[in-house]
């Protein structure tokens, strides 16, 4: 069984599909690679941005509920998203939510990075951290944000712990994380992979209330595996530990098993294959609604149901 590189996918709940897209195409300079619909619930979008090809490791996903009620952060909780930029670009970035009229919180530096918190419109939390190696990793160039500056995939996540032992065992344990160090009551695991989305904090909030999962917090955070063979094995590590973890279901660009860790955040273990470009070239992935083929019978009744969402046009630069 091969180890964890880091992570696969973050998935969050937003409102308004068009804003969700607008602020993570054309500001952040995500490409949306997947339209597709939420496999559960079929009559409300599923929206993957990534990279050029959505490669795992730089996806954050959405589940986009008009009018939803938004969630509360808490503990049992992921708190917050961080994206990897190159160095020295907070400054441009800071310019750039500025011209939006994006709030966005002081500098802090954390582990010797430079970190600039932000919230999208739903108020999810995201973070970006100038990484030291991001500029070498991909990035979306159709989109508006020059290379300088733009997303290189994920640094990591953030979960919320009323204590953090359990999730820390189960992370350094049956997970293979490397405890790297702490700041304060921020605990920080990484993979031993220099892949995006190696690095996951524990902030311990023992004082603070539980979160209430809706709009404005992430649903779940996956982890990736290479195959169907690592992801049975797995499962099976898993169940020894006696985590409680589902059978494997079929996302149509990645298979998932899913579980929740000690201190109640909701973990999945995505397979690589088969990827963004199962069902799309990857010139024109995510411009048409793709449904998988259980839920392609009923096409014209999903479309009817769903909200229009136009292409994100471009924001000028800074
Ligand atoms: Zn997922």
């Amino acid at each position: 069984m091969n180890p964890i590189p880091g992570l696969h996918h973050v998935t969050a709940i937003a409102t308004d599909p068009q804003a969700n897209a607008d602020f993570y195409v054309s500001l952040l300079g995500l490409r949306l690679v997947k339209r597709t619909v939420n496999f559960d619930d079929p009559t409300t979008y599923h929206l993957y941005y990534g990279d050029e090809v959505g490669a795992p490791g730089t996806l954050l996903t959405f589940f986009p509920w008009p009018g939803a009620p938004r969630g509360q952060r808490g503990t049992g909780q992921t708190t917050a998203t961080a994206f990897a930029v190159p160095a020295a670009s907070l400054e441009a970035w800071m310019e750039r939510l500025a011209a939006a009229a994006i709030e966005f919180g002081a500098v802090e530096t954390r582990f010797g990075e430079r970190v600039l918190p932000l919230a999208d419109p739903d108020g999810l939390a995201i973070e970006l951290v100038e990484q030291p190696g991001a500029e070498a990793r991909s990035w979306w160039r159709g989109g508006p944000v020059p290379e300088r500056c733009a997303i290189r995939g994920f640094h990591g996540a953030t979960v919320t712990e009323a204590g953090y032992e359990r999730t820390a065992a189960l992370l350094t344990g049956v997970m293979g994380f490397e405890r790297r160090g702490e700041e304060r009551d921020r605990f920080r695991f990484a993979t031993r992979d220099r892949a995006p989305g190696a690095i996951l904090d524990v902030v311990c909030a023992p004082g603070l209330r539980a979160g209430r999962v809706a709009a404005g917090t992430v649903h779940h955070i996956a982890f990736r595996c290479a195959s169907d063979a690592d992801q049975s094995a797995w499962q099976r590590r898993l169940a020894d530990a006696e985590m409680d973890v589902t059978p494997v279901m079929d996302r149509q660009y990645f298979r998932s098993i899913y579980f929740r860790e000690p201190g109640g955040v909701l973990f999945e273990i995505a397979t690589d294959p088969p990827g963004f470009t199962a069902d799309e070239a990857p010139e024109t992935l995510g411009t048409a609604l793709k449904l998988p083929p259980w839920l392609e019978g009923r096409r014209t009744y999903i479309e009817e149901r769903l909200p229009p969402l136009r292409a994100p046009r471009p924001a000028a630069a800074p």
